[in-house]
């Protein structure tokens, strides 16, 4: 059994690269960006109509110029026309290329228009108002996204602008997520009463595809020649298997000696943690990564937080941790000589806008329901008994 300081090092130790790839725009979402968006041309690209209104040289409203005769249209799309009369105005659109000659946009609300005439209903104008300038935002060339970024809308939006309909990204590992136990039935199955039905594999799969992983699902009954067989299979065919359940004392818990039959190296079994202690992590002889978790829902899911997560962050090249921390809003008491991922629900306090972490204990391992009345793990170390109302700790938000 090893303390979660070393299993974290282990399971971070073995993350994998899974290559590069080239998705389309949308398929980009939460992937991670594997090259530079650099600008196309100038941000904006021409000196960009901001209002609906007119475009008029702002030296001729400085000369006291307040009447200006409209001499056409320059609408979004059209090519720059130019002003002529230079204490005349043209009618500009939101969108439009600045007229030549003009350098100063007043909105419709601020003019009366009769008789092909703007007359200004303001007294105060700005040189270069509602007109965005050629170049204002980022030059042409410059690097907008750096490689290595998380694709967001935001991402998007800049890749559609500069021309990219698809991008390069880190690829995704194929990964299965695997049930075991004779207990289980499928959600969609009526379970006889001693049975229930699989949930591990769904809240596991849900946690992976906000990275746009897909895994399949799979199911292998307690019986240890067809685990190995099926795990044999699944180590041909996937980078990355998932499994939930087996890994502990019970008779029927055959995942770390059918893993061992299969020539399995076993990089750590047994974590100094409650919930989650019996967790099995391990590597095939070509880099296959096998996370074996507890069946316990409340164990899967903290284990799956707690180092599925930074192992596929790591993977991706980013910061594997990204932990918050968070206030311990109770005095709290934890005997075991275990790290405590404590369920807690968090709150900003009104006073001091600390985010603070109210425990919502559960009742143990099995208790998948309370998952759902606490938002996130909070980590109490090791060694320690009593835990202080008003200490910082590392928060697993899972929300
Ligand atoms: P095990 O680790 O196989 O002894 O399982 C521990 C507990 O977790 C048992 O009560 C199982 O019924 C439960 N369990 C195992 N796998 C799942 C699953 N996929 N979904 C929900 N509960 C499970
Ligand atoms: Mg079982």
């Amino acid at each position: 059994m090893i303390p979660i300081e070393e299993a974290t090092k282990i399971v971070l130790d073995h993350s994998k690269s899974y290559g590069e790839e080239l998705v389309p725009l949308s398929e980009a979402n939460g992937r991670i960006l594997r090259q530079d968006l650099l600008a196309d041309r100038d941000f904006p690209p021409f000196t960009r109509v901001t209002m609906d209104g007119i475009a008029i040289r702002y030296n001729a409203y400085a000369n006291g110029q307040r009447k200006f005769t409209i001499e056409g249209m320059q609408a979004a799309g059209s090519p720059q026309r130019r002003l002529n009369d230079l204490d005349g105005c043209l009618e500009v659109m939101t969108g439009a290329i600045l007229p030549e000659n003009t350098d100063t946009v007043i909105r419709y609300e601020d003019v009366k228009i009769e008789n092909g005439t703007a007359k200004l209903q303001i007294n105060e104008v700005k040189k270069g108002q509602n007109a965005h300038l050629r170049a204002f935002d980022r030059k042409e060339g410059e690097v907008i996204v750096k490689a290595g970024a998380i694709i967001s809308p935001a991402e998007i939006g800049v890749a559609a602008t500069v021309g990219l309909s698809s991008l390069k990204v880190a690829k995704l590992p194929t990964v299965a997520i695997i049930s075991t136990g004779d207990e289980l039935v499928e959600v969609n199955e009526t379970p006889e009463p001693h049975q229930i039905r699989t949930s591990n594999v769904y809240t596991i799969a849900s946690t992976l595809y906000r990275w746009g992983i897909r895994p399949d699902k799979l199911h292998i009954a307690d019986d240890m020649d067809v685990t190995v067989a099926k795990l044999s299979d699944c180590l041909e065919k996937y980078d990355v298997l998932i499994l939930s359940g087996g890994v502990s004392k019970g008779k029927f818990d055959y995942i770390p000696s059918a893993l061992h039959t299969l020539g399995m190296k076993k990089l750590f079994h047994k974590v100094k943690q409650r919930p989650g202690k019996p967790f099995w992590f391990g590597e095939s002889p070509n880099g296959k990564v096998i996370f074996a978790l507890p069946g316990n829902p409340v164990s899967a899911f903290m284990c799956a937080m707690r180092y599925l997560r930074p192992w596929i962050r790591k993977s991706m090249e980013l910061e594997p941790m990204d932990y918050a921390h968070a206030v311990l809003a109770e005095d709290f008491k934890f005997k075991p000589d275990l790290t405590y991922f404590l369920q807690v629900h968090t709150a900003f306090d009104a006073e001091t806008g600390r985010l603070m972490a109210i425990p919502v204990e559960g009742h143990g391992s099995g208790d998948l329901a309370n998952l759902v009345d606490a938002d996130a793990f909070l980590e109490l170390p090791r060694g320690k008994d009593k835990f202080k109302k008003g200490k910082v700790f590392p928060l697993i938000f899972y929300r």
